[in-house]
């Protein structure tokens, strides 16, 4: 019945990097090394994260008619990810200009370029992905009235993730149909715009859950994550000490040596996405993606850092 485990609609960017000794500052040319030119996007590198660990994995996106677009659907395809659903044209492919000067400091530029042509009438096009998709992740390096319209027509019982990334606030309808809602610190204070009940991240996950997401996951880096939803019947009746019928847990963090974190939290997304369509509980979904982030974080780049299933062993 299902074509795909998960379908991911989201942005697809080259990410193009120099090197620099310095970043320049107003008026001021510097020169750099190579020039290192990598698939990205949110969108792209949760489809990729997803595919290399086993899921059937379909993208929504849109890139340009370009030397970039063909490397973001070479890079997509090669880890197996379905691309019938990536569209061509419009503008040119989304691009980062990215400068890193030694000590890993960078300055980015990005132009969404055919990301922001992505529009509700192409989610309206893609209704069979929608349908045949167990679960349908978003991020928001796309028009949000093309995040609306995929809440809109999510099918029947179907089940949606939203890391909202960049972060901005959001409409009661999206935040309503998360489950879960995915938010490091940052996403989290900037969707709650002042309005955390406390400064732990528990405090902000309780605040979030009473915006109207089903569930929420906090990520924490290096701290692992935690997670909450609505305690069930059973549990608000004993009581978890709070009294407010929700439950709270901690993800516990898987400790490597970590020498990139690019892209971690996508990968740790995809995969809590994937294994919530299997059956997976939150909170061990969430267990199995801290063990894919913490894998992301060990190699460098962000694709080229995504463990495969067999390197994470068994969900
Ligand atoms: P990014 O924007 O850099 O992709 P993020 O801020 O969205 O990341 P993080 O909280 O940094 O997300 O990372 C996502 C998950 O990856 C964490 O919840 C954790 O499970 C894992 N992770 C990240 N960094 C580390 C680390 N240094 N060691 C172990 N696990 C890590």
């Amino acid at each position: 019945m299902y074509d795909y485990d998960l379908l991911v609609v989201g942005s697809a960017n080259a990410d193009l990097v120099i090197d620099v000794e310095r970043r320049p500052g107003a008026g001021e040319t510097v020169l750099g090394g190579d020039l290192a030119v990598h698939p990205g996007g949110k969108g792209a590198n949760q489809a990729v994260a997803a595919a290399r660990l086993g899921a059937r994995t379909a993208l929504l996106a849109r890139v340009g008619d370009d030397g970039h677009g063909r490397l973001l659907l070479d890079s997509l395809r090669t880890a197996g990810v379905a691309t019938a659903g990536v569209l061509t044209g419009g503008a040119p492919t989304g691009v980062a200009l990215i400068t890193v000067d030694p000590s890993g400091d960078n300055s980015i530029v990005v132009s969404p370029g055919a990301n922001g042509r992505l529009t509700p009438g192409d989610v309206r096009d893609a209704d069979r992905l929608l349908r045949t998709s167990r679960v349908v992740s978003a991020q928001l390096e796309i028009p949000l009235e093309t995040v609306v319209e995929v809440v809109r027509r999510l099918p029947e019982g179907g089940r949606f993730v939203l890391n909202p990334s960049p972060p901005r606030p959001l409409p009661r309808e999206v935040l309503a149909a998360c489950d879960p809602l995915i938010v490091n610190e940052h996403e989290a204070k900037v969707i709650l715009g002042g309005a955390a009940a406390g400064d732990a991240p528990e405090d902000w996950a309780r605040s979030l859950l009473a915006e109207g997401p089903r569930s929420v996951v906090v990520t924490l880096g290096a701290e692992g994550a935690l997670v909450a939803s609505a305690a069930d019947a059973d549990e608000a009746r004993d009581g978890d000490g709070e009294g407010d019928g929700v439950e709270v847990a901690r993800v516990a963090p898987v400790r490597v040596d970590a020498v990139d974190t690019t892209g971690a939290g996508d990968a740790f997304t995809a995969a809590l996405a994937w294994r919530l369509g299997t059956g997976a509980t939150l909170a061990e979904a969430a267990g199995y993606a801290a063990r894919v982030g913490a894998a992301a974080v060990t190699r460098r780049g962000a694709q080229e850092s995504f463990p495969t299933g067999a390197e994470v062993g068994a969900p």
